[in-house]
């Protein structure tokens, strides 16, 4: 062992990594057991296209995607913490999920080379008033799966109803058009990366736009999946 592990190793002995969100000494580098526990993880086996468990896949012809995956179901501790990353500046909550994802990542698409990592854009180009999570958690997991991040693929090139008000066929209308490609001719596979998805509207139109212009491959990960279709 060298002797900065070995300092590394005494370190972690006197001083344990703490929970980001109780403070409790932490199980992983992130979080305590029972913060853990309170996350419902989405239990493999999954559906090798849209990621969800048995009896919950949610495919249909027409998705432009090659596969999604995420660790959680959107609902509970997962819902919670998400909003108040998104909304309430919480970006400790943005690490844990971006470390969450990078493991998903690595554990359902191991063999695969990604030539880029890039995000879904939250806001059309020159609005850039919020905090752009999906950027924050792209640029982050591929920081930990030492990729490339290239948040400049997709462009969002109008604003419309948010997704959440529109019934499961709406939310394929609402996206149709909404994102233009930058030209990506050197990245043949791409992970896109956001925070939820619901019915893989916005993932599939990303991917539709990613492949016009260049890419062959296009996986998603998201850090949480709603658990039941919304019809
Ligand atoms: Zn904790
Ligand atoms: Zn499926």
């Amino acid at each position: 062992m060298k002797l900065s592990a070995i300092a590394d190793k005494v370190l972690s002995l006197i001083f344990p990594e703490r929970c980001l969100f109780c403070g409790d000494i932490a199980d992983d580098k992130y979080i305590c057991a029972k913060c853990g526990s309170e996350y419902k993880r989405i239990a493999l086996p999954v559906c090798s296209v849209c990621g969800l468990g048995r009896n919950e896949c949610r495919c249909f012809s027409g998705l432009l995607f090659d596969r999604t995956v995420a660790p959680f179901y959107y609902e509970g501790r997962a819902r919670e913490d998400i909003l108040k990353f998104k909304y309430r500046g919480r970006h400790e909550y943005g690490r844990y999920f971006a470390h969450c994802i990078s493991l998903t990542v690595n554990e359902q698409y191991s063999g695969i080379c990604f030539d880029a990592v890039t995000s879904v854009p939250a806001f059309k180009n020159g609005s850039e008033d919020f905090f752009d999570h999906a950027g924050y958690l792209g640029r982050a997991v591929a920081k930990n799966i030492k990729a490339v991040f290239d948040g400049g693929l997709i462009e969002k090139t109008n604003e419309r109803v948010k997704q959440h008000t529109l019934k499961f066929e709406q939310r394929f209308e609402n996206v149709r058009g909404l994102y233009a490609g930058r030209g990506n001719a050197e990245y043949k596979s791409v992970l896109l990366i956001d925070d939820i998805s619901t019915t893989g509207a916005t993932f599939s139109e990303c991917a539709r736009v990613l492949k016009a212009s260049g890419a062959e491959k296009v996986y998603c990960a998201a850090a949480a999946f709603t658990p039941h279709r919304v019809f």
